[in-house]
């Protein structure tokens, strides 16, 4: 049988070539990297419940009319994607601040902000992803003022929709990571979520506790990620948990 072809390997996750033209297969490592790779791990069972999260993410937002790149989930550790031509751009949303925010500009981390704030790092390993302004995105090319706007727009819909389903189990959506790509049918461009959503690119908090389950867990060695993860998507109804193995009733005759 003839071997796949690898498209691209990055520290979570694998691409490789996709059955059809325009289609790449996702592949979910254990993998768990921070600081820029300075800090790794291997957890195991983190790919395959970042697969089914992302799953359960993007056809949410699929669903109601955000574009995303997801296709379908495979198997446990791989999902059908579209491929897209990826925006150079980490586009984070905040509600809370925390991590580097609260760092730069000395704010306490859990202070809630008085609106959604964008930001747009620049995908460059080397510098250590530095944060960018619109002025260096346009002067630079790596997106238009359009591409902006529609940026800005997609970033502001998938964080209302997160921080709607995570409330409803009981969790503050603090801030999250997005990728965009562009994809073009016919002879018109598209923007559309890319990448990931997941634990690893979130800021997960328990509403009662302030637990944190999200990546933050490895960073700060808070305790297992895994046990987080699952935590997560145990609450989503993601992870079978509330399949009992009750006793049969009995049978009178
Ligand atoms: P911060 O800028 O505070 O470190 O991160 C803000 C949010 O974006 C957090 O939810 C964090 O997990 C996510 N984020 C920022 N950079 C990256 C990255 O390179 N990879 C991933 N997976 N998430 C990131």
């Amino acid at each position: 049988m003839a071997r796949r072809k690898k498209i691209y390997e990055g520290k979570a996750k694998v691409l490789y070539e996709g059955p059809e033209p325009g289609t790449l297969v996702q592949y979910f490592k254990d993998d768990a990297t921070a600081f820029n790779a300075e800090k790794h791990d291997v957890v195991e069972g983190k790919g395959v419940l970042n697969n089914r999260l992302s799953e359960f993410f993007m056809t949410g937002l699929n669903a109601i009319g955000v574009p995303t790149h997801f296709i379908k989930r495979i198997n446990m550790r791989e999902q059908l994607i579209r491929s897209v031509e990826i925006i150079p751009l980490e586009v984070v949303v905040r509600n809370v601040a925390a991590g580097s925010m609260s760092k730069r500009l000395g704010i306490e981390e859990g202070t809630a902000l008085p609106r959604p704030i964008i930001e747009f790092y620049y995908k460059d390993d080397a510098l250590g992803d530095p944060l960018v302004t619109e002025e260096h995105v346009i002067a630079f090319g790596w997106a238009s003022q359009q591409d902006l706007d529609d940026m800005v727009a997609l970033a502001l819909r998938v964080n209302d929709f997160m921080s709607g389903v995570m409330m409803a189990v009981g969790i503050k959506l603090v801030d999250f990571k997005i990728e965009i790509g562009r994809i073009w049918e016919n002879d018109f461009m598209r923007l559309i979520v890319a990448d990931e959503i997941s634990p690893d690119s979130c800021r997960l908090w328990d509403m009662k506790t302030g637990q944190k389950l999200d990546k933050d867990v490895f960073r700060r060695d808070l305790g297992n990620l895994a046990d987080a993860y699952t935590e997560v998507a145990k609450r989503l109804g993601v992870l079978p948990s509330n399949v009992t193995h009750a006793t049969k009733p009995t049978l009178i005759n």
